[in-house]
């Protein structure tokens, strides 16, 4: 026991840094080819997700892309829905809800979006360190290979890995510039000649080095210096949250395994000291010393320590998604009050997000009487009133415009065309004049409400004012 509570108490881990050697050089890391359930999982969910990544841009929705991040030409498109510069205030609220989803999912249920979600680390883990084993072989091979001389058997080993690693880094350059511009911009950037899209050609190419350094050299240090969600973790984790967890009350003190004896016997933690679960982790940590900020849950530790307990016949789980806390008490980890809470909090947030997307109307008018133009009689005792309407056409179908006063007897003129036509996704204005009989009007202000109609069908009011004389 004395042993356990002196094991809790060093943290003397924490002076150092696992990808930064004694002389503050970069210490390079070899993690060993992880293998095991999780893994598995893990490899199934990140190609159903890199099938995702690419075929979204492809994707639409009433011609419009699905997610599109046009910052160049302000034009944002989520779940098809163009979001337009008077949608901003939507477009930063659902923003804002989702960071706050990520806080609170986060301090419930842990880090898992960096080891199994994070493009990032899929591509790392699960596309580059794929590549890596199949070309350099598993980690110990690398170090070999390393400390090679530059050999034919070298040159063409690392010749083959980073060209391949570039055609890579091409592939997903292209796919991250079709999420900025659309695909359909792409497909004409690689079309036509280079010329006509200098722009486009070099942000490509800039892109593709981008990626390439940082999955050929960057790498792990992403996660570890660069990353403000994993820089956030300090604030967003406590004792309770779901981690990956070394159960050090089942594993110290740590001993290497002899065939054949007893360990509760000996005194003898589960822990077997192999070093196995260091030796598979891209960050390069040794999640006995407990949580830490380098943790990016994904799980290959675990693989590799039940494996290790299964050859030593010995209960798996000696890493496990577990709380601190839980393992502290040595208890079952439950569903706590906070996570309750949060897991209502995130749902009233889901449903918060929905409303968002659904407040905002697929048509946008504005109509204001024309600046600087009085009111006019007509000969036949009318008063008019000239008006500028503009039309925003958020939703996915052409509008064929017509309007109507609902509140006052009196007509609408349409300065040339008689509809206001306004195509999928653009916007259009038109001038008209209101006419009202002057006995109608009891102030020289009065307040007008504006039906408009698409097809005959009303599907908007709008307010504006309507000058006369002085009664
Ligand atoms: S400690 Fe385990 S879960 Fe965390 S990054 Fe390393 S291998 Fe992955
Ligand atoms: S893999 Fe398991 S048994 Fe081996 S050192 Fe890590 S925690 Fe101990």
């Amino acid at each position: 026991m004395e042993e356990k509570q002196k094991y809790q108490r060093d943290e003397s881990f924490r002076n150092k840094i696992t990808t930064v050697n004694e002389d503050g050089g970069r210490k390079w890391l070899y993690p060993k080819k992880p293998k095991g359930k999780f893994t598995n999982y893990r490899s199934y969910l990140s190609y159903f997700l890199l099938v995702i990544l690419f075929a979204i841009p492809w994707i639409k929705i009433d011609g419009e892309p699905f997610l599109m991040f046009n910052i160049v030409t302000r034009k944002f498109v989520l779940f098809g829905q163009v979001f337009w510069p008077q949608d901003f205030h939507i477009f930063g609220l659902i923003m804002i809800s989702m960071v706050v989803f990520i806080v609170l999912f986060t301090s419930v249920y842990g880090r898992v979006f960096c080891g199994w979600i994070c493009p990032q680390t899929i591509f790392m883990e699960m596309v580059y360190r794929k590549i890596e084993y199949l070309i350099d072989g598993d980690y110990k091979e690398q170090q070999r290979l390393k400390k090679q001389k530059w050999d034919l058997e070298k040159i063409g080993r690392r010749g083959f890995k980073y060209t391949l690693f570039y055609v890579i880094a091409l592939i997903i350059s292209h796919t991250f510039l079709a999420y900025i511009i659309g695909s359909d911009e792409l497909i004409k950037i690689q079309t036509s000649p280079i010329r006509e899209h200098i722009g486009g050609f070099f942000a490509i190419i800039g892109f593709s080095w981008v990626f390439f350094f940082v999955f050929a050299w960057f790498r792990e240090q992403v996660c570890l210096i660069v990353c403000p969600y994993g820089r956030l973790q300090g604030v967003m984790l406590d004792r309770n949250s779901l981690v990956v967890a070394y159960d050090y009350i089942r594993g110290e003190g740590r001993a290497k395994f002899r065939k054949g004896e007893n360990r509760k016997e000996t005194g003898k933690g589960d822990c077997i000291d192999c070093n196995q679960c260091v030796n598979v982790c891209p960050t390069g940590i040794d999640i006995r010393n407990g949580t830490q900020l380098e943790c990016i849950n994904c799980t290959a530790c675990m693989d590799a320590c039940d494996f290790m307990m299964e050859s030593t016949y010995q209960p798996k789980g000696l890493i496990r998604i577990d709380s601190e806390n839980a393992i502290a008490e040595n208890k079952r980890v439950k569903f706590s009050f906070r996570s309750k809470a949060y897991t209502v909090v995130l749902i009233i947030l889901i449903v918060f997000i929905g409303f968002l997307f659904k407040l905002r109307g697929g048509v946008e008018t504005s109509i204001l009487r024309t600046p600087g133009v009085m009111y006019q009689e007509t000969e036949n005792g009318f008063i008019s009133n000239l008006y500028n309407v503009k039309v925003v056409n958020k939703s996915g179908d052409a509008l064929d415009l017509t309007f109507k006063l609902i509140n006052y007897n009196g007509e609408i003129k349409m300065v040339g065309q008689d509809n206001l036509v306004v195509k999928k996704g653009e916007s259009n204005q038109q001038a008209f004049f209101v006419e009202i009989a002057k006995n109608e009007l009891t102030d020289k202000n009065t307040e007008l409400t504006i039906g408009i109609y698409n097809h005959g069908e009303l599907i908007e009011q709008e307010k504006t004012s309507f000058n006369g004389p002085v009664r």
